[in-house]
């Protein structure tokens, strides 16, 4: 009775890990997140449970702790258990509360992790996290704290900092995060972009200065990268199949 915290990666179905992809393949239950390809569900035998954990808009969807409970008892039931997150299972993804949840339940776990869409969407839009002499350091902060908490994102220390700055869940708050950036001293002319269904065919990247972010409505999801390297252009992945309307859109933020 194993329950493998699994990361599904970024979006492209490449992108999971080899000891993700057999975990997956021996799979006796599924319990997957939104943001994961259905091409890796495919990937599970035929016949295994496969269970959507999906925070849909106004659909009945799973608390965190009935999750929670529903991976337990599925664990103890002496079946292997795959509970697939999108990116990373620990970024953002509520993985160590689940990982903790089953330490206390005494269930068996392995993390498997994955590739994060804090990194890949920048690559995949030629956008280098890190940049010898430009990039020291990367940070990956959230753009959608809990306002109840005491635990805030320490902005200003964030811009001090001056490496790349990879904004997960920052779309609704675009314009908010923006400003917060500017009164922290980041420049207006700092370079940013934002990528929307990174690494997968239809992605979309908008470029341009910090000062303009957020003008325009972000889309969800995105994951939104500021600083030196969003200048950087590397463009090896062609966005294609892009929604009607949506090419042109892109292709002026580029210019
Ligand atoms: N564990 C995930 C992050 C979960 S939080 C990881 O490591 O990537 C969800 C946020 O991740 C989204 O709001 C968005 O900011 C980002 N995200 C995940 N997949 C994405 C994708 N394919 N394209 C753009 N943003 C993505």
């Amino acid at each position: 009775m194993t329950v493998y915290l699994v990361g599904a990666g970024p979006g492209d179905p490449g992108l999971i890990t080899v000891k993700g992809a057999r975990v997956l393949g021996r799979a006796d239950v599924v319990v997957h997140d939104r943001l994961v390809s259905t091409e890796l569900l495919d990937l599970a035998p035929r016949g295994a449970e496969i269970i959507s954990a999906a925070k849909l808009p106004r659909q009945p969807t799973l608390t965190q702790s009935e999750i929670n409970e529903l991976l337990v008892a599925k664990g103890r039931a002496g079946l292997t258990v795959v509970r697939l997150k999108g990116g990373d299972p620990c970024v953002f993804a509520r993985g160590g509360e689940e990982a903790a949840a089953l330490s206390a339940a005494g269930v068996d776990f392995e993390i498997v992790p994955g590739v994060t869409s804090a990194i890949a969407a920048a690559s995949y839009a030629g956008i280098p996290v890190t940049l010898r002499q430009r990039a020291l350091s990367f940070t990956v902060v959230t753009g959608h704290e809990d306002p109840s908490s005491e635990h805030t994102v320490d902005w200003e220390a964030i811009a001090r900092l001056g490496g790349t700055i990879s904004i997960l869940m920052g779309a609704g708050r675009a314009a908010g995060i923006r400003d917060r950036l500017l009164a922290a001293g980041l420049a207006g002319d700092t370079p940013t972009a934002w990528v929307h269904w990174a690494t997968y065919a239809h992605q979309q990247t908008w470029r341009g200065a910090l000062s303009d972010l957020g003008r325009d409505a972000v889309p969800s999801p995105s994951v939104i990268i500021v600083g030196a390297v969003a200048g950087q252009d590397l463009r090896w992945f062609s966005e294609q199949a892009q929604p009607p309307g949506a090419g042109s859109q892109a292709q002026q933020a580029r210019k």
